[in-house]
């Protein structure tokens, strides 16, 4: 992080066995400088895609980016976590609202790296590992003057609609507004989880409805932005012992009373929201490609997507913009914390190192670059119940 709670990094996955195969011999066009912050993608002098107009007009080159951090092609699910996402995860405990979203061209590894490794212990992904760090803060920290309550929710954003991923009712949900929960989807269920057992099996009932379908990458892939969201509630209570002392809340052990026995004279709430955003995938649609429902939904993907990056845009315009277009799509609505708001945020863009996706690539390394000038304001959610 650079203090302004938003910080963006780099993950590159190793090539994967299509691209070492491909027609075309295998080259590797991303490097990354020992600072681990410098990445360097050089395409060579000739377009790949001529039909693709680089944003600068065509000049194919060497592009250097920096970023808060890099994760080269060796880069573990461990390290990952632990370098970028634990301290996230520890301000939504802490009261904070926290996000990580996931960018990037399809293929590129935003489900390993939020998800994990079909199967794998060691390559679980974020959210699996959010989780066990969320339970394991509670088992070391709850006590009778300390209480939390941890809730899920899932959603999915599909051609902009919003749908629940844990209902059997899937009618579609609308955003609202008011001064005390901030933007919130009206109807989304919340989960109790008492356990990661519990919640993982709120994760998996809810991977299997999201929309998926064929793309020309030859793979399953993600259309929609999956929105997993944990709420932690945790509630201090405070007693006053005989001598008038106050006893209780977060450092525990008080006197000799029982604090189970009466009422407390103070309790303090905190409120924590994290939010794990799978964003679909961010390619451009090549019409050919693409016809009817499936050419619809590009459209979508890249609508919301392209308003993320409006929203960026106005949020790091120099000039200092009074409007940021949020309203533009339900993925801003409800990100709107995230972005520029009461939040703590990492954006992770995932890339392929080949380069048959440089174009893409590039594209990807563009929005992110945009996105570091991003400045968020973080306060603790509490509630004073006197
Ligand atoms: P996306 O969700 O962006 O479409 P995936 O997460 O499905 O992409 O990744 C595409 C393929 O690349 C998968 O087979 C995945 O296992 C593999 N992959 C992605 N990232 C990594 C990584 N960091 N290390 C090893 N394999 C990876």
């Amino acid at each position: 992080g650079n203090g302004s709670n938003f910080t963006v990094v780099i993950r590159v996955r190793p090539p994967l066995a299509r691209e070492l195969q491909s027609d075309r011999p295998y080259k590797n066009v991303v490097q990354i400088d020992k600072s681990e912050r410098i990445l360097t993608i050089s395409e060579g002098p000739q377009p790949l895609d001529p039909g693709m107009e680089d944003d600068d007009g065509g000049a194919y080159g060497t592009h250097a980016f920096t970023f808060d951090r890099v994760y080269g092609e060796r880069s573990t699910q461990s390290e990952v976590y632990e370098s970028n996402a634990r301290d996230i995860v520890d301000s939504s405990l802490q009261g904070y609202n926290a996000t990580i979203f996931a960018y990037g061209q399809t293929g590129a590894g935003k489900t390993y790296t939020m998800e994990g490794a079909g199967g794998q212990w060691d390559g679980r992904g974020i959210i699996p590992r959010a989780i066990e760090q969320v339970f394991s803060h509670i088992q070391a920290n709850a006590s009778p003057y300390l209480h939390f309550m941890v809730r899920g929710s899932y959603l999915q954003i599909y051609n902009d609609v919003i749908t629940d991923l844990l209902k059997q009712d899937r009618g579609s949900l609308a955003i609202r507004e008011n001064s005390k929960r901030g933007v919130y989807v009206q109807g989304l269920s919340e989960w109790v989880v008492r356990s990661p057992r519990e919640i993982y099996g709120l994760m998996e009932r809810g991977g299997q409805l999201r929309a998926t379908a064929a793309t020309r990458l030859n793979e399953i892939s993600s259309r929609s932005h999956a929105v997993f969201i944990i709420i932690v509630e945790q509630t201090a209570v405070y007693f006053t012992d005989q001598r008038g002392r106050e006893f209780g809340g977060a450092r525990g052990e008080g006197d000799e009373e029982d604090p189970l026995g009466g009422e407390p004279d103070r309790s303090l709430l905190q409120v924590g929201k994290l939010n794990l955003v799978d964003l679909a995938g961010s390619e451009r649609v090549r019409v050919s490609g693409a016809t009817g429902q499936r050419l619809e939904e590009s459209k979508k993907i890249n609508q919301s997507l392209s308003a993320l990056g409006n929203v960026i845009a106005a949020l790091t315009d120099p000039r200092g913009r009074q409007h940021i277009p949020y309203r533009d799509s339900k993925l801003t609505r409800i990100l709107e914390d995230s972005l520029g708001g009461n939040c703590k945020t990492t954006m992770m863009a995932m890339i392929s190192p080949a380069l048959e996706s440089a174009v893409e690539t590039l594209s990807t390394l563009k929005f992110a670059n945009r996105a570091k000038n991003i400045k968020n304001q973080a306060h603790v959610n509490e509630d004073i119940d006197q």
